[in-house]
């Protein structure tokens, strides 16, 4: 059987498969070296000179990423998932234009409106949903980059990956996705014609909620791809090896994670709607959702393990229900086995697009029906 039959189930599962040649070890050791011996006539012949450029675990990490994206031009892991998304705008240069989506996670949004204008980046802040205003906001020859984040943090939008490629590929722009709430077993945007994916290893592709991380994987080994990848090395942006292993390891089981997280996500969203005391729920999986059908084209398998819903009784009961979780863990992040619920709008503050009586719900492998029995008590007890 060859590689290119098996399901990338299979080859993550196995971490590629890979054996140790001394020992024949199945879980490969952790290189922690960050020095490499030179050939008596000066050559590097192992390729590898110095840790900050390289490292095995990482390159291993970075493998079975690269599988699982369909990246042709390979992945590069980063120290977080900010390194790995700000690598992408400082490869490109001051005065460039760049096309944001306005609903995205709110510390790169922050950091837009900060550093990146500071550098000389122009950026206007547009919903990518709507492919009329992401027409709009293209300058053909003067646009270098649409950054487009699918489904979207915290009101789960969902951008048309293929149509977003075709409007950035007709202005010489580039299509980067910020693809860390579908994962790769729902969604690989390379396939639909995006140029760069990022992840914010840290969520589910981890899954753990153990290891920061960021992820980059290319199609095209152009020259955009070179010059984030001296980002990364002049800056010191790789991910350390023992982050590489632990990612590693989690990636081992990413798709039974993410099958039950998205199946119960679903779940949750459609009892939840029916309940007397949420106003909405937010989730590209519902219907009524405006991205549904979008969704239900490029997501395959399921719609994510995220979802939000917004209290009826407004701010003040949204933080009580909050107040109230016994299973659910208050608290920030995503993506890990253990569900967070968090109020969204006392993090992001001013000037973010998130309504103040959201909710917004990380779905981990709990039993479903622990989960939504959580929910119930902690939003009804208020009304008992
Ligand atoms: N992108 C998304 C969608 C995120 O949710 C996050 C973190 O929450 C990031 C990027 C940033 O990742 P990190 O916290 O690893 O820097």
């Amino acid at each position: 059987m060859t590689k290119r039959s098996l399901h990338p189930r299979s080859l993550a599962a196995q971490a590629m498969g890979k054996i140790d040649p001394l020992t024949k070890a199945v879980v490969p050791p952790i290189h922690v070296s960050t020095t490499y011996i030179r050939d008596e006539d000066n050559a590097y012949s192992s390729g590898f000179i110095y840790g900050r450029p390289d490292n095995e675990t990482v390159h291993e990490a970075q493998a079975v990423l690269a599988m699982l994206e369909e990246a042709k031009a390979g992945a590069l892991l980063f120290g977080s998932g900010m390194a790995a998304a700000t690598a992408v705008f400082q490869a490109l240069s001051p005065g460039d234009h760049v096309v944001a989506s306005k609903v995205m996670y709110w510390a790169l949004r922050a950091w837009l409106l900060t550093e990146a204008t500071r550098w000389g980046l122009k950026i206007d802040f547009v919903e990518t949903d709507d492919l009329a205003k992401l027409k709009d906001a293209v300058k053909p020859g003067v646009t270098k980059l649409i950054w487009a984040e699918t489904p979207s943090n915290p009101l789960w939008t969902i951008t048309d990956i293929a149509a977003a490629a075709e409007i950035a590929h007709a202005a010489g722009a580039k299509l980067a996705v910020d693809s860390t709430c579908a994962s790769p077993v729902h969604t690989r945007p390379l396939t639909l014609g995006a140029d760069i994916v990022m992840h914010a290893a840290t969520k589910v592709l981890n899954g753990h909620s153990d290891v920061v991380a960021g992820a980059l994987c290319a199609r095209e080994d152009d020259a955009f791809w070179a010059r984030v990848k001296t980002v990364r090395k002049m800056q010191g942006g790789i991910l350390g090896p023992f982050e590489a292993y632990l990612l590693m390891r989690g990636m081992r089981t990413l798709h039974l994670r993410q099958e039950r997280q998205s199946a119960s996500a679903m779940a949750l969203a459609e009892r939840l709607s029916a309940h007397p005391l949420v106003s909405r729920v937010l989730y590209p999986g519902l219907p009524q959702h405006p991205g549904h059908d979008i969704a239900a084209r490029q997501m395959q398998g399921g719609f994510g393990y995220m979802l939000s819903i917004q209290v009826g009784g407004g701010e003040q009961a949204a933080v009580a229900t909050a107040a109230r979780v016994e299973l659910y863990k208050r608290a920030t992040s995503l993506g890990g086995v253990e569900s967070l619920i968090e109020h969204r709008a006392s993090i992001e503050g001013a000037g973010s697009p998130c309504p103040p009586d959201l909710l917004r719900l990380s779905t981990g492998i709990e039993d479903v029906e622990d989960l939504y029995a959580d929910l119930d008590q902690a939003l009804s007890a208020g009304h008992r």
